[in-house]
This record gives C-alpha cells, structure tokens and sequence, in this order.
C-alpha cells in the first residue's frame, strides 16, 4: 500500500465553530490532500467511537464525510440525497460536535445516496435502518444542521444558550426574510442574521 495517501491529524471542534452552522463547500477535484483528510477523519471517528464524521466537525468547510457502522468505511465526496423513501422513524442520536446531547430525530427510513468516493469515482447506493440513518446525520452537517436543530424551538432555544451556538435559520425563514426586507439596511439585517 504505497498509495496510502498522508493522513492528516485533526480533531473535533467546539460546538460554537460556524463552519458547523453554514452551507459547506463542494470539492472540485479529490486528490491526496482530500484522501489524507478523510484518512484522518476515519482514523478521529475510530478512535471518538463515532459511526460517522462530517468535514465541518473538524473545522474543514468541505462536502466531505465519512461513516462505518460496522460493515466497512464509506469515505463519500460532495454526498447528495438522491430518494427518500416514505416511511421515517424516530431514534436517538447523539453527535461527536455535542458531547452529551440525545434527540430523537425522525428521519426517512431508506435513502439513495449519490457521491463520489475516495478515488473520485461516482458511486450510487441505497442505504436503510442505520446506515440510512447516519449517512443523512452527517450530511445535515454539510447544510449547517445539527440534532438539536430537531427540537422544538423552545428546547432549541435552551440548548443553544447552553452551547453558545447561534439557533440556525431556517431556509425557508430565510427566504421569507429576504423577501420582507428591502434595500440596503435588509440585507445587512440579512447577513447579521446568518452570521450570528
Ligand atoms: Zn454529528
């Protein structure tokens, strides 16, 4: 294995890091630097005992995660969402970005995922039960979302104070806003609201 790419040493950062709260970015090109960085980040969730990790965890604004809940590790590249299937459970799930947190989160219970994978090669897969269920954990991270962004927004609220982490705004809410807000002093209103 002379082709080992150089993993790189990282850790999780603090829950307030606003790489953890924005849209990450999409990698143009995998090449050994992104291969030693999810060498890297296999290697914290092995050793955190995470079934997966996320580029923003470790302060990286890249579309980049990494999962193994058992069965081998998937190193998956600007991941999407393709299908979600129509039936969702509800189940606990905690988050290496917030140690001691549980919510309950209610997710489709089968997806198909599109990436690409370590060796920019496009790869296509159905994921159901648990795998389904981390693969959409850690790309809720490339959007800005965490489990407590599941809360309703009294206990959302409570848990953000708690962390020091600015409550996300939705998407939808977002739009909304920047319909109602004209002019100049909106969008700085706008921005001061994405940023806090
Ligand atoms: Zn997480």
């Amino acid at each position: 294995m002379n082709e080992r790419a150089k993993e790189r040493e990282l850790r999780i950062g603090p829950a307030h890091m606003p790489v953890l709260r924005g849209r990450s970015r999409p990698v143009a090109k995998v090449t050994e630097a992104e291969r030693g960085l999810l060498a890297g980040m296999l290697r914290l969730m092995y050793d955190s005992k995470g079934l997966g990790l996320a580029a923003p965890q470790v302060g990286i604004d890249a579309r980049l995660i990494v999962v193994d809940i058992g069965a081998g590790p998937l190193q998956l590249v600007n991941p999407v969402i393709e299908q979600r299937g129509r039936k969702t459970s509800g189940r606990a799930e905690g988050c290496l970005s917030l140690p001691k947190i549980s919510v309950t989160v209610r997710r489709p219970e089968s997806v198909v995922v599109l990436a690409h994978d370590e060796q920019d090669r496009p790869v296509r897969f159905s994921a159901a039960g648990l795998l389904s269920r981390v693969v959409q954990h850690e790309i809720d991270h490339l959007d800005g979302t965490l489990i407590i962004d599941y809360l309703p927004w009294f206990k959302r609220r409570v848990q953000c104070r708690q962390l020091g982490i600015a409550p996300r705004i939705s998407r939808q809410r977002t739009r909304g806003l920047r319909g109602a807000l004209r002019g100049k002093k909106g969008s700085l209103l706008l921005s001061y609201l994405m940023i806090q």
